[in-house]
């Protein structure tokens, strides 16, 4: 893809050679994710940050990236305090905020609702979630994350890779990204764990079969485990149930804890989450016991988020390569842990 200017609305969008160009600028924003540096090279700029569904992560991490390349930021989140409850259209939204912004960062609970704001603005627009469809950014930074958390120079560097996907595979649009993005790899091998009812949809594991990976459903949380280099943990969406009932049968369905994981993974199995986890009783996807251990990705995960999604504005709007001449020195009080990767 020619990143200036595009709307990023899927992972199908992308080659192997676009998401290490993107890569290699997130890596160069480290240092301002990092608050190494400060760089205000979106000065000026507006991001209008539009959330029609609960968000926290995903709204302030995009914000915050914004903020930290000097850029403002203006967002709304939930349907009630739109204008939307007033009867408007996506087309009139779009076209609105497309007046008063630079750049779009949408969510909706709608599958395919970002690509209509899309179609009606002549800005790029980011796809932050459509409902059950996809989150292009957080497989963006999903792949950021297993590449350095197995210490790969380069995405070629995974071939091979054995990844588990867990719980609710069917309405959980993160890993439906996560493995459209992964089949862009060499020969990776998905084992999808979750019950029958919340399979992944054959679309997805049917690109990843066309594209010549191994993939193997089942409901055994043991069979799924065993050998995986990677263990990406997601949350049963209780927000797409029409039935309650339903919900409840399946939610804490696959609950790892800390025996489970010295019982069934790899020593050096990599701990995954999209987050929210959910830490309700009856829920626990990843248990609290885990927190310590080394193995637990989850916030270096998110934290990945910040230079994936600011690496995403610089190449979309088209100054990646100044970043570095608009940074200056950090003035403010930083704790010395916070520029380490593994703080
Ligand atoms: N935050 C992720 C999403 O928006 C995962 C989740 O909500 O479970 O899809």
């Amino acid at each position: 893809v020619d990143f200036k200017g595009s709307h990023i609305l899927s992972v199908e969008q992308f080659e192997l050679g676009d998401v290490e160009s993107l890569f290699a600028v997130a890596r160069r924003m480290e240092v301002y994710a990092r608050r190494q540096r400060v760089t205000r090279v979106l000065e000026g700029a507006v991001l209008g940050n539009l959330f029609f569904e609960p968000s926290t992560r995903s709204r302030i991490s995009f914000g915050a990236a914004f903020n930290r390349l000097g850029g403002a930021v203006r967002d709304t989140a939930g349907f009630d305090v739109s204008s939307i409850v007033k009867g408007e259209s996506i087309y009139d939204t779009s076209r609105v905020i497309s007046g008063y912004v630079d750049v779009l960062v949408i969510r909706h609970p709608r599958e395919g609702a970002v690509r209509e704001f899309a179609q009606a603005t002549n800005l790029p627009v980011i796809n932050a979630g459509d409902g059950p469809g996809e989150h292009p950014t957080q497989a963006l930074l999903d792949l950021y994350t297993i590449q350095r958390e197995l210490k790969k120079e380069d995405l070629r560097g995974l071939r091979g890779l054995r990844v588990a996907m867990l719980g609710d595979l069917k309405f959980g649009r993160t890993v439906h990204s996560l493995t459209k993005l992964l089949s862009l790899l060499d020969d990776v091998e998905f084992r999808l764990v979750s019950p029958e009812e919340l399979r992944m949809p054959e679309k997805v594991t049917e690109l990843a079969r066309r594209r010549g990976h191994r993939v193997r459903q089942t409901p055994e949380l043991a069979d799924g485990l065993a050998g995986a280099d990677v263990v990406y943990v997601t949350r049963v969406q209780e927000e797409r149930f029409t039935d309650r009932g339903t919900y409840e049968r399946f939610r804490g369905a696959y609950s790892i804890n800390l025996a489970t994981v010295r019982g069934l993974c790899k020593p050096d199995v990599v701990l995954m989450h999209p987050l929210p986890r959910d830490s309700r009783l009856g829920s626990h996807e990843l248990v609290d016991d885990l927190n310590r251990l080394p193995n637990l990705a989850i916030f270096r995960q998110s934290d990945n988020g910040i230079p994936v999604r600011m690496a995403l504005f610089a190449l979309v709007l088209g100054v990646a390569d100044r970043a570095e001449q608009a940074a200056r020195e950090v003035t403010w009080f930083v704790p010395a842990t916070i520029g380490r990767y593994d703080a």
